[in-house]
């Protein structure tokens, strides 16, 4: 059977274990065939190792993006897309492809800094992308943004939190309570709009974690691509990122990445689910 297609729209990390290298290497591990339109190059600074993102022009991502239309994807994932303006291209790209599966990751700030990267792209997502996402994948910050609820503390604030996301349009939400979330477990809550669902993993080393975030939607997209239902992709995502966050290495004195394919080549990790 033909691999299934999965494009992402993302920023290029150059250290690659976050962004549209974390994405590809995840869409492999999962046998689909990745695709990447990218919207800027992020690059640090050897000493600091604090980060300079360039967005590549607009007509640039447009070839691109038609390209990738032309190719058809099945499944449409987003991450770093940096301005309004590329927010309705990601939105306009998955209205004309024919793909079935939308992700969202609501990237708000380069991971490793704290800035917003522009206030306006969260109207922008809320507006542009949330009423087509299959599934948006918000950690607990940007959960905070979306839902206008502001700093998110605890599993109850994430309820409210995945209610009125979810009435914005998108049909799951899954929240990462993960590092961020003060506990003992690293949980996610799930939300299709009926029920709420915790899933737990034991909380693993979390100095070497970088890329995190994408590998797990970068997993749920390619799952869903596989057939999987929205519930079962983000679990066993979960489980996916888990393994690579547990087998993390240090890569210099400022960041370490998670391992892209430690849940095939090293060990898998349970992921417990309860309603609540
Ligand atoms: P982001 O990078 O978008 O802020 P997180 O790193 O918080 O996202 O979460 C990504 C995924 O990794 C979530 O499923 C989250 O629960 C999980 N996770 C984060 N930190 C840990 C950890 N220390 N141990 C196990 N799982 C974690």
């Amino acid at each position: 059977m033909a691999l299934k297609k999965v494009l992402t729209i993302a920023g290029s990390d150059t250290s690659a274990g976050a962004g549209m290298q974390a994405d590809l290497k995840t869409f492999q591990e999962h046998d689909t065939y990745g695709m990447v339109a990218l919207t800027a190059v992020v690059t640090m600074d050897p000493q600091t190792w604090s980060h300079d993102v360039t967005p590549l022009p607009l007509d640039l991502l447009d070839k691109q993006l038609n390209t990738a239309i032309s190719i058809g994807p099945d499944a449409i994932k987003t991450g770093m897309l940096g301005s309004e303006e590329i927010i309705k291209r990601a939105r306009q790209t998955y209205d004309e492809a024919d793909a079935e599966i939308f992700v969202v990751d609501p990237v708000m700030v380069c991971k490793g800094e704290d800035e917003v990267l522009n206030p306006g792209n969260t109207d922008a997502m809320i507006k542009e992308l949330l009423p087509k996402a299959t599934v948006v994948t918000p950690n607990l910050f940007e959960a905070g943004q979306l839902s206008g609820l502001g700093k998110l503390t605890s599993i109850d604030d994430m309820k409210k939190a995945a209610e009125k996301i979810h009435e914005l349009g998108a049909q799951y939400v899954v929240i990462k309570g993960g590092k961020a979330l003060e506990s003992d477990k690293a949980y996610d809550l799930y939300y299709d709009g009926q029920k709420h669902v915790l899933l737990s993993t034991d909380k693993f080393q979390s100095s070497y974690n970088h890329g995190a975030g994408c590998t797990f939607a970068a997993a749920t997209t390619a799952n869903l691509a596989n057939g999987e239902s929205p519930e079962d992709a983000i679990i066993h995502a979960k489980a996916f990122v888990a393994s690579a966050i547990k087998n993390g290495w240090k890569m210099n004195d400022f960041v370490g990445p998670v391992d892209h394919g430690a849940s095939n080549r090293i060990e898998k990790i349970e992921v417990y689910t309860e309603e609540v």
